[in-house]
Formats: C-alpha cells, sequence, structure tokens
C-alpha cells in the first residue's frame, strides 16, 4: 500500500548543491538528506509535513543551463505521477519541485502553460543557501512548499519562497542574495505561511474555469534546442540594422520587446517598417515594458501607436518570463498565427 502523497522532484540548484574544489556543484541523494534536515525541526513541525516520495533526476544540474527541454520534462514526470500509467503506481495529490533560483520563475510559468486546468497544487522552491549551510533558507522553503502542496482548495502552479506562495506565471527572482528573493510584481501574493501555518486567499487563486479541470498541453519542445524566441530591450539610440539581424533570421520565430514606459518605441519609421515586416513574416511579436510594474498601453502616445501597427501583440504586465515561456509554448503547438495571436491575447493561466 501506497501512502505518501506529495511527489518531490528534484532537479538541482543551490539547495541540493554541495562543495566541490571548483565551487559549489548540484549534489545527489537528496532523500536521505531532506530526511535529515526535517529531523533537526521541532517535533511539532515534524508531524505536520505530509509523507513524500523523491523523484531525483539522475544529473541535477545548475538551474542557469535549463532549456525548454528541461521544462518539458518536468511537465512529463508530473503528469506521469499525477494519473499513474500503471495501476500499481503511485498517484499524488500535490507537487513540490525543487530548483536552483536563477531560472525558476521561467520554469514556473513554463509548467503553469504545460499543465493548465491542473486540479490539484504544482510548488516550485529553492533557496539562497544550500541546505546544509548553517541558517539556510532552504528546510524552511521545502517545509512550506510541502504545507502548502497539501491545500487542496489550491490547484495550480505556484512559486513558495520565504514564507509567500505566488502565482508561478506571475513570479520574478527579486534578489541575487536575500532570502526574500522572490517577488510577484504585478499580481497580490496567493497565500503566505501566517505564525508558521500556511494561509491561502481564494479570491486571488484561479478563476473556476481555468482550474479543476486538467486539459494538460504537452507540446513537444524538443524541436527548441536553440529558442525560437529572442528578448529585446530597447536602448537609447538603439540601431534598427542591429535588430535586422535578430528579427529577420529565419530561425527566430517569435521576440519580446522590452519597451519604454507604458509602451513607446522612438518614433523611427524604419523601427516600426522592420517589426511590421518581421510580424508580417508570422513572427510572433509582443512587447512588455520595461518598468517592473505596470501594464503596457501601447495606445496611450504617439510613440506607442507605431507598435500597434507593426502588429506587436501587448503583453499587459505580464513577466518577462511569463512572456516568452507563452511564445516557446505556443509556437510549440499546431496553431494558425490568428490562433496563436488569439491565446498569446488570452489569460490562460492567470499570467496576464
Ligand atoms: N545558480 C543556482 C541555480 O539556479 C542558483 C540557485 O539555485 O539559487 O541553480
Amino acid at each position: 500500500m501506497h501512502d505518501a502523497s506529495i511527489l518531490i522532484i528534484y532537479t538541482g540548484g543551490t539547495l541540493g548543491m554541495q562543495e566541490s574544489p571548483r565551487g559549489l556543484v548540484p549534489g545527489h541523494d537528496i532523500e536521505t538528506r531532506l530526511h535529515q534536515a526535517f529531523a533537526a525541526l521541532p517535533p511539532a513541525r515534524q508531524a505536520s509535513l505530509p509523507t513524500f516520495d523523491v523523484l531525483q533526476y539522475a544529473e541535477p544540474i545548475d538551474s542557469s543551463a535549463a532549456t525548454p527541454a528541461d521544462w518539458q520534462r518536468l511537465a512529463r514526470d508530473i503528469i506521469d505521477g499525477y494519473s499513474a500509467v500503471e495501476a500499481s503506481a503511485p498517484r499524488y495529490s500535490g507537487f513540490v519541485v525543487l530548483h536552483g533560483t536563477d531560472t525558476l520563475a521561467w520554469t514556473a510559468s513554463s509548467l503553469a502553460y504545460q499543465l493548465q486546468g491542473i486540479d490539484r497544487p504544482v510548488v516550485v522552491t529553492g533557496a539562497q543557501l544550500p541546505l546544509e549551510t548553517a541558517g539556510s533558507d532552504a528546510p524552511g522553503n521545502i517545509e512550506a512548499a510541502l504545507r502548502f502542496a497539501v491545500c487542496q482548495d489550491f490547484q495550480e502552479v505556484a512559486v513558495c519562497f520565504a514564507g509567500k506562495l505566488m502565482r508561478g506565471a506571475r513570479t520574478r527572482k527579486w534578489d541575487t542574495h536575500d532570502f526574500d528573493g522572490f517577488a510577484s510584481p504585478n499580481y497580490p501574493l496567493l497565500g503566505e505561511l501566517v505564525d508558521g501555518q500556511p494561509v491561502l486567499y481564494p479570491t486571488r487563486g484561479l478563476d473556476a474555469q481555468q482550474r479543476g479541470l486538467p486539459r494538460f498541453e504537452l507540446a513537444d519542445y524538443s524541436a527548441f534546442e536553440e529558442s525560437p524566441v529572442v528578448r529585446i530591450a530597447l536602448w537609447p539610440g538603439l540601431s534598427t540594422r542591429l535588430l535586422e539581424a535578430w528579427l529577420l533570421d529565419d530561425r527566430v520565430q517569435g521576440a519580446l520587446l522590452e519597451v519604454w514606459g507604458s509602451g513607446n518605441i522612438p518614433d523611427d519609421p524604419a523601427l516600426t517598417g522592420l517589426l511590421a515586416q518581421a510580424s508580417g513574416e508570422g513572427k510572433l511579436i509582443a512587447a512588455i515594458s520595461q518598468c517592473p510594474h505596470g501594464p503596457v498601453s501601447m495606445d496611450t502616445y504617439a510613440a506607442g501607436r507605431g507598435l500597434i501597427d507593426a502588429g506587436v501583440l501587448p503583453a499587459d504586465a505580464m513577466t518577462p518570463e511569463a512572456s516568452i515561456t507563452k511564445l516557446v509554448h505556443l509556437l510549440a503547438q499546431p496553431l494558425s498565427d490568428t490562433e496563436r495571436r488569439q491565446r498569446f491575447l488570452t489569460p490562460l493561466v492567470g499570467e496576464r
């Protein structure tokens, strides 16, 4: 009889790293190490932890090396644990993903698109310090993630860090060192630990039509060894000629432009012409603001109208991570250009 309720998937990251002559490298045997870390918690906190199994990747990575193929593998492993392909295999009621912090927000965003409609918690967490380092944030972050992963009213992909529960597709790494290292700049917390207890804010969860009815979209990202999407942050004095090299490259199928303020670009016909040409070739081009807070509204200034005229899609207040992973996700699916554009503008998982 199998009674573990949660599957922990260990992908690597500082959380599980150990010293080597070359500096910190991803460590192994995370299951034993987790049990050792939890054994040091006060008895009441140990007792409040759910039972769990651990799936440890044979080659844990520093998440700075993650690619779309890693996002895809993770989604598939979650679905395997979700639906138990073989009758004797366990089915889990919640998932905790242990991940490096550098690209954690990208993975969480991608999982949200791949696991659309999921009816149980998927909680991604990491740490600024390794598990065994004195005073590390790792044990507390994993403990909190496990506590939220058993909350069955919570049905989406989230990031749990420093006691805060944030929508995965709204989260960004915010600090290189501080334990309070992640933020959800344009959406409130989904929950938080209050006096050590997990508290959810249900009105901030996904709308009823976006959850509870899995319609997984396991698009094949394997063709994207080399990303089909480029990320271009505008800078004063930018050269349209340099942008041409990226936007007109045949391998580029989509682009995220990080424009100024509420959605402005230089009033330069060569630039708008280039954007119109690339978008006319069927490239999916979206724009967010370089400001971390607030949406783009490209029709406020004349300087923004050029984006609309060129067919650039407003990405509202989406994070760069959620925007690029959405472009990748849509490009991986057999959709027409029109369908891709429509779906980019539609909130799929509360990302906009
Ligand atoms: N470089 C590490 C990683 O992303 C950083 C971390 O985990 O905090 O895997």
